[in-house]
């Protein structure tokens, strides 16, 4: 029997995450004739976008600033018997999720990279443990449904996915909306910097196998050469070696690059959570099985501090 499977749809001033293209591609891997529903609880903009990729979306009208506790509420009354709920592994998803998963009564599991089929009722989830070091496979019992979370960036979307799906609105089923503990104060944007990284066509990112803050003027001189910004991941920031608007990551900011080099950074997932777009993304970490390098599109093995300044000579002589 094929599964029904919902996929819950992140947005942000009227635009839907790239996450939403990805759960429908998650979705299809977990069952490939699975009839999957897009919920979202937002705005007519969102799920019109959305629906121009899923066969139905099932629309909760929050306008609201999105609150974990009331969508909650919300879904466990619109959400069928024995679900399977796709959702963002981000701060949000993380809100929502476990709780959701205990108020259905059906199964948690968090961070899924990959799925790998059903057997005999149990889903083949695949997770990365270890900094993303080692990867496990973990058997998931969905026939109480599930609630799964999805790292962003692990499947890649299907641009083509076109179904022009209807839009149904599931806001009279989804109870009173008003009533809440936690009270939505107020958007605090990060500090803007010198550069703004998030409008960046590439960016040169480095991490913390750059080793002491005088081998930083090998990252610049390479961004200069490439024409692209510096960025970096968090140790950088907390050595106070960079500014925190430089930070790519879940802590800091989500970047949509063209091209994404990150020149070493091991490629933990609060650091690729930051990176959107699909970007060409060229990896150089001397550790061959850097998780980095699950993600890039090219990788060298290399040290950074000899491999740096000779790129940035062969880019300099080709100009
Ligand atoms: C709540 C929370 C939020 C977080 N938010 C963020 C965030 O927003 N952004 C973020 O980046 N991190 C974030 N982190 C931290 C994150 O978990 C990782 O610790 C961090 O991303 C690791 O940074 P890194 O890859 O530079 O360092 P490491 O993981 O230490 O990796 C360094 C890499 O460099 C390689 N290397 C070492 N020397 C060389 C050399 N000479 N040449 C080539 N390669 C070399 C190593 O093989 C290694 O792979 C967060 C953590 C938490 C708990």
């Amino acid at each position: 029997m094929s599964q029904q499977i919902f996929a819950y749809i992140a947005h942000k001033n009227g635009k839907a995450d790239d996450t939403a293209l990805e759960l429908l591609v998650a979705a299809k891997k977990i069952d490939s004739s699975a009839s999957v529903t897009a919920i979202v609880a937002g705005p007519d903009a969102v799920c019109s976008e959305v629906a121009a990729s899923y066969k139905e979306v099932w629309k909760i009208g929050i306008d609201a600033y999105p609150n974990a506790e009331v969508i909650r509420r919300a879904l466990v009354k619109v959400l069928p018997k024995g679900a399977i709920v796709l959702a963002p592994h981000d701060t949000f998803g993380m809100d929502l999720c476990p709780g959701l998963s205990v108020k259905l009564d059906s199964a948690y599991l968090a961070d899924a990279v990959g799925f790998e089929g059903i057997e005999n009722g149990k889903l083949k989830v695949i997770r990365q443990e270890y900094s993303g070091m080692v990867s496990t496979h973990v058997l998931c019992d969905i026939s109480g449904g599930a609630v799964i979370t999805v790292r962003a960036g692990s499947f890649k979307p299907d641009e083509a996915a076109g179904a022009g799906g209807k839009v149904l609105d599931k806001t009279g089923d989804a109870g009173d909306l008003s009533e809440t503990t936690r009270r939505f104060l107020e958007i605090v944007e990060a500090e803007a910097g010198d550069v703004d990284i998030t409008k960046s066509e590439i960016l040169v990112s480095v991490g913390r196998g750059i080793e002491d803050k005088d081998n930083l003027e090998m990252i610049s001189d390479l961004a200069k050469a490439v024409g692209g910004d510096v960025s970096c991941s968090r140790p950088i920031v907390d050595a106070k070696w960079l500014e925190k608007a430089r930070q790519v990551g879940t802590s800091g900011k989500t970047v949509k690059p063209k091209v994404y080099m990150a020149l070493g950074i091991s490629g933990s997932f609060q650091h690729m959570g930051g990176i959107k777009g699909n970007p060409f993304i060229v990896a150089v970490n001397k550790n061959a099985k850097a998780p980095i390098f699950q993600f890039a599109d090219v990788g060298v093995v290399a040290d950074i501090l000899e491999f740096v300044p000779e790129l940035t000579e062969k880019v300099s002589e080709m100009k």
